[in-house]
């Protein structure tokens, strides 16, 4: 009658097999949230007593490193210097040295706290290329599993979840405290 060895079989591009990199359309939808609200890195910047309820993970001296309120996998996060700037070419060299330095130690604290199995870091740049906040550079740091099932995986819907956020907030925490990494919104090389 029915054939489950059929059924379980996912055909390629859907499903697991799905790719859910699509950083363009994340932006989109952060864009509409916050078109009367000014620059949010901007406003996270200057509010480090919020630094908890905003999900900001770690302050460096020229860069911060934030989760993503519209992530698409678990530990989706973010890193943006602290002057608003849009253009790389305007970004300082130690700047983007740190910038790159959050980006490691970001993957180091997921792979051991969420059990990230590979990572997507990029950047868009401009509203041509997908940017939602052309003004405030950002790089994007994605983990991916394997099938991305794991914890939560976003596939189909952006979604806003609160709750998720501060479980993952917790756990990196733990995990940067273990891994002796810098402490979560506490900030680096003081
Ligand atoms: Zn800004």
């Amino acid at each position: 009658m029915s054939d489950t060895g059929d059924a379980e079989k996912t055909p390629p591009g859907t499903g697991r097999n799905r790719n859910i990199w699509a950083p363009w359309r994340m932006e989109y939808i952060e864009a509409l949230g916050q078109a009367d609200k000014g620059c949010f890195l901007c406003s996270h910047r200057d509010e480090p007593e919020k630094d908890e309820s905003n999900f900001v993970l770690w302050r460096g001296q020229s860069s911060f490193a934030v989760l993503n309120r519209f992530p698409y996998t678990g530990g989706h996060s973010m890193i943006a210097p602290y002057e608003h700037v849009g253009d790389l070419a305007k970004v300082p060299g130690r700047t983007m040295l740190e910038m790159m330095e959050l980006a490691r130690d970001l993957q180091i604290v997921l792979t051991g706290a969420v059990h990230a199995q590979g990572f997507n870091i990029g950047m868009n740049i401009g509203r041509c290329a997908g940017a939602g906040l052309p003004g405030h550079l950002h790089i994007h740091v994605v983990p991916r599993w394997d099938g991305d099932t794991n914890f939560i995986a976003v596939l189909d819907d952006v979604r806003v979840i609160p709750q998720a956020l501060g479980e993952i907030y917790d756990r990196l925490r733990e995990a940067a405290d273990e891994m002796n990494l810098p402490r979560l919104s506490q900030g680096r090389r003081a």
